[in-house]
């Protein structure tokens, strides 16, 4: 009998392990991959993703073979923006989401998966709990109604069954756990992004580049091993079209969108690796916890990779949920009042406003001019730049910077260091948009 099972071993499943072991807690947690491995995802960590692994003594340990830069740079129809989330609104962010602020930083990295999942396995086997890989869970037991633990098998084909007093689904988007439950999707979003990567080595841009123009985007981040992951994403009723050439296309995107990385990609990048792609990137949430389950990350909530958030809002899960089950499994509250805890986070205000804001990214309508006049008033105010790019990141809630006051403050600004011109040409809209559906839970 186990305290905890979890479902999957990678960024929620390997950390909410640790987390629930550190605290003494006889957790085992399993995954039908071994590891070392990828998975379908690029791996970008904005600075509270860091700093998630800072607050859990980890973060030496990636950025020891992981490259990290301190900006990024933005540019969106040409128009060029370059900042750092400020280091109070990271401390906010971690007061507001987990009650304290340790292990704050601002790096921005990214790790190939076969690095970080491995590491964050390391990390859960060293707290304590035991790890099995290899292992396919392919029944849920339940009593009743509650669920009490599973049944699967091991790498070597022997069946196996495990109880525990709670089974947390950190299973993915697919999640096994969810659809042994026949748990609902809601509030999904089907617009979503198509999105192509491989890795180059040949060059080094130093920092983190995400640009965008018209209906497409793309990134490139040095990571691991010398490369650097080249992304270009666009949407998704262009994918067919898309993967006709998938060779071609993606070098007529990089040029499309930023032609000076289209060149230096042409001439100097050496493809490490076959490309990588997903053409469903469709969004939906779904129940957090029930009888005898929780789930975490993905499993929870899978939006599109547009804002490179998953990975970060998968440690957020696993830090929630690992602090209100130890409360519960260490006596101090009942288990529906801890969870309650873990709920009022997930399901805040700003958390649905964030998911809206992702969603209607992922749309990749091209951007109106009010937007890219909001890009241009930015250029000149480097605090606001950074209150953007945190806000973007889902660090400052979103509902503070795209308030029309603050939009409507950002113009007048605008305007004194433009000797009158207007900036904005409708700042109301523009903050509509940013908010629609914003009280929808
Ligand atoms: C194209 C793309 C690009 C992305 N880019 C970024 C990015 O740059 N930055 C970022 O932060 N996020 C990014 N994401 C999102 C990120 O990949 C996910 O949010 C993150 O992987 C979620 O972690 P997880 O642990 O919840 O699930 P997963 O990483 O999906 O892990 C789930 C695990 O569960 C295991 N599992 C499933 N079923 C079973 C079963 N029956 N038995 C045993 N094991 C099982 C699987 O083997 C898997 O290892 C991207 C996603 C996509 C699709």
């Amino acid at each position: 009998m186990f305290d905890a099972i979890v479902v999957g071993a990678r960024c929620a499943g390997a950390s909410t392990a640790m987390l629930l072991a550190r605290k003494g807690h006889r957790v085992l947690v399993v995954d039908r991959s071994t590891f070392p491995s990828d998975v379908i995802s690029t791996h970008f960590l904005w600075p509270h993703g860091t700093s998630y692994l800072n607050r859990w003594g980890l973060l030496d340990r990636v950025l020891a073979s992981t490259p990290s830069h301190t900006v990024i740079n933005l540019v969106n129809d040409g128009i060029a923006l370059s900042g750092t989330v400020p280091v109070d609104l990271l401390r906010q962010y971690f007061q507001q989401v987990h009650g304290d602020d340790a292990g704050v930083v601002q790096r921005y990295a990214s790790v190939r998966r076969r690095v970080l999942d491995k590491l964050l396995v390391d990390a859960a086997v060293e707290a304590g709990a035991e790890v099995r890989e290899g292992f396919v869970v392919e029944e849920l037991i339940s009593e009743g109604n509650r669920v009490v633990g599973i049944r699967g098998r091991t790498r070597e084909g022997t069946r196996v069954e495990e109880r525990a007093r709670i089974v947390i689904g950190a299973d993915g988007r697919n999640s096994f756990v969810a659809r042994s439950l026949k748990l609902p999707k809601f509030d999904e979003r089907l617009k979503c992004t198509f999105a192509y990567w491989s890795y180059f080595s040949g060059f080094n841009l130093e920092t983190a580049q995400l640009h965008r123009r018209g209906r497409l985007g793309m990134a490139v981040v040095p990571t691991n091993f010398g490369q650097n992951m080249t992304l270009v994403w666009g949407p998704s009723e262009w994918s067919e079209t898309f993967r006709r050439d998938v060779v071609g296309n993606f070098q007529r995107g990089l040029d499309f969108v930023s032609p000076e990385i289209g060149e230096l990609v042409r001439t100097r990048g050496e493809r490490q690796e076959r490309f990588y792609g997903t053409l469903d990137q469709a969004a939906f949430l779904r129940p957090l916890y029930g009888p005898g389950w929780v789930l975490v990350g993905d499993a929870e909530c899978f939006k599109d990779q547009c804002t490179a958030t998953g990975m970060t809002h998968a440690f957020r899960d696993a830090e929630l949920a690992a602090t209100s089950l130890d409360a519960w499994l260490s006596g101090r509250q009942p288990l529906e009042e801890a969870l309650k805890h873990y709920e009022s986070r997930r399901r805040s205000q700003s958390a649905a406003a964030y998911y809206d804001y992702v969603c209607t990214l992922a749309e990749m309508r091209p951007l109106r001019h009010d937007e890219l006049q909001l890009f241009v008033v930015l250029r000149g105010n480097q605090e606001e730049t950074n209150r953007f790019i945190a806000t973007h990141a889902d660090i400052a809630p979103v509902s503070e910077f795209f308030q029309a006051s603050n939009l409507f403050l950002l113009n007048d600004a605008a305007k004194e260091s433009s000797r009158g011109h207007a900036v904005f040409e409708n700042f109301e809209a523009t903050s509509r948009m940013y908010q629609q559906n914003f009280f929808a839970a």
